[in-house]
């Protein structure tokens, strides 16, 4: 996939309705973040500040990069809500604490 087919794609009606639809299947919740806890629990270790909760999903992710698969663009079972931390992290990206709002902006890049 062209960087021009996947900003397409995020800008697609077929995308947006189901990215709705992948966060209303996780409610809305981080399921890396819900993994977090999970294992926490399971391994009876200690978070701290941020890391105690679940937060909002507000991203959805392609488990297989969207660049790689086009075939699993829209596979349910390729996509996963996460907050904006968790999916930098799984991008390798560490921003800093305080970016600038306008810079943190959207899902659009991925
Ligand atoms: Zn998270
Ligand atoms: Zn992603």
């Amino acid at each position: 996939m062209t960087e021009k087919e996947v900003k397409h794609f995020y800008n697609s009606k077929d995308w947006k309705r189901k990215r709705i639809k992948i966060l209303d299947r996780d409610r809305h919740e981080c399921q890396d973040c819900r993994e977090r806890l999970r294992k926490a629990a399971e391994e009876g270790s200690r978070l701290y500040g941020e890391d105690c909760k679940i937060r909002r999903a507000q991203e959805v992710h392609h488990i297989k990069e969207l660049r790689e698969h086009p075939e699993l663009a829209l596979d349910e079972d390729n996509l996963i809500s996460l907050c904006t931390q968790c999916h930098n992290i799984r991008h390798g990206r560490y921003p800093k604490r305080f970016v600038r709002k306008k810079k943190q902006i959207s899902e659009e890049k991925w």
